[in-house]
């Protein structure tokens, strides 16, 4: 198989095929894959929001992972950059190095990738493929209502707002300290676990009901507390955290099994705030958008959950249930550390 039988087989038959299915023209695109470049036309008043990934094996990826679950990966931790900025999807390029046309290997990866996709009505609209150490890079192209843009930005946090997140987080740092060997769990917490890892779900929804109702927002990708300091950051502003809520995040009481002796509070503590790769939504609101976010939460079938505040003073400072400080040690996934 060649190279442009693999683009057609893959990529570019079930690509047309989804476009068929789509409402002609609502997602903006003029012309898919087959030319020199994809035509978008973003509708009127719309900014296009435009974000990139990149999947490397062996760093964000295990060689041995499902290539059905590794596509529906590399499209889900794009399509939650989207969902981070309120953006809606449209479109998305995908460019793949591979080790060598692999059919048992592609077939699935595509399926996983283009049944996200078709959820989303996100369709690929080009890409570059090459011979090579196995490689995934997408990039999405999203709309965000313009003038005033209405994007979701790390830069709108104010002293008083409140901080929540979206969902479970921790569960996936869980699942990746089992395959490490660090840690036991019973099978049915493994496999919730590992869903969460590999089959992380984009909050795409909630990014777009809390449009005009949250200040700031970020998606979880490196772990909680080192992408809340982006928003901290980027606002000029601090916060504090309560770890008593915190710690009730974590879907997969790893705490309370058998099977977990050397599990304790202090690691569950430390997979919730730095444990990465939960793809969950970090938002900050004002006060008196508390029923508006809610109303967001119960619209897109996410539960969101108010961990904390932001304050004028700059730092991120960590409670107790009781208001008293707890020291924090807790540090993100960073691939230069
Ligand atoms: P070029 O010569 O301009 O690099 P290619 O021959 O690489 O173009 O690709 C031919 C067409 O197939 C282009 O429209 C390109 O966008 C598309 N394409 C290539 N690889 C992929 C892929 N992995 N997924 C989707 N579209 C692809
Ligand atoms: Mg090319």
């Amino acid at each position: 198989m060649g190279e442009f039988d693999l683009i057609e087989r893959y990529f570019k038959a079930p690509a047309r095929a989804m476009n068929k299915h789509s409402v002609n023209g609502v997602n903006g695109v003029v012309l898919g894959i087959g030319d020199d470049c994809a035509l978008l036309q973003p509708a009127a008043g719309m900014q296009l929001a435009v974000s990139t990934d990149m999947l490397v094996e062996g760093r964000h990826f295990l060689s041995t992972v499902d290539p059905y679950k590794l596509g529906h990966k590399a499209l889900a931790v794009n399509l939650s950059d989207l969902a981070a900025c309120g953006a809606k999807p449209l479109a998305f390029t995908l460019a793949l190095a591979l080790p060598r046309a692999d059919e048992a290997w592609l077939a699935p990866f595509s399926r996983g990738l283009l049944a996200l996709a078709a959820e989303h009505n996100c369709e690929l609209i080009g890409g570059d493929t090459t011979q090579g150490p196995l490689n995934i890079c997408i990039t999405v192209f999203g709309e965000v209502p313009g003038q005033p843009s209405q994007a979701l930005l790390r830069s709108g946090a104010q002293a008083g707002d409140d901080i929540y997140v979206s969902g479970t987080i921790g569960d996936a740092r869980l699942a990746l300290e089992v395959f490490r060997g660090n840690l036991e769990l019973p099978a049915e917490a493994f496999t919730q676990a590992r869903a969460r890892m590999e089959t992380p779900t984009p909050r795409v929804a909630l990014g777009l009901a809390l449009r005009g109702i949250a200040s700031a927002a970020i998606d979880v990708s490196d772990g909680l507390l080192g992408d809340l300091t982006h928003i901290l950051r980027q606002s000029g502003v601090g916060a504090v955290i309560d770890t008593s809520i915190a710690i009730n995040l974590i879907a997969i009481e790893a705490i309370n099994t058998p099977a977990t002796p050397q599990f304790n509070l202090q690691k569950q503590l430390e997979y919730v705030l730095a444990g990465g790769d939960d793809y969950e939504l970090a938002f900050t609101a004002p006060a008196a958008m508390r029923a508006a976010v809610q109303a967001a939460a119960a619209a897109s079938g996410t539960k969101v959950t108010c961990l904390g505040q932001i304050q004028a003073e700059p730092g991120l400072r960590l409670v107790d249930g009781q208001g008293q400080a707890v020291p924090n040690h807790y540090s993100s996934f960073d691939h230069f550390k």
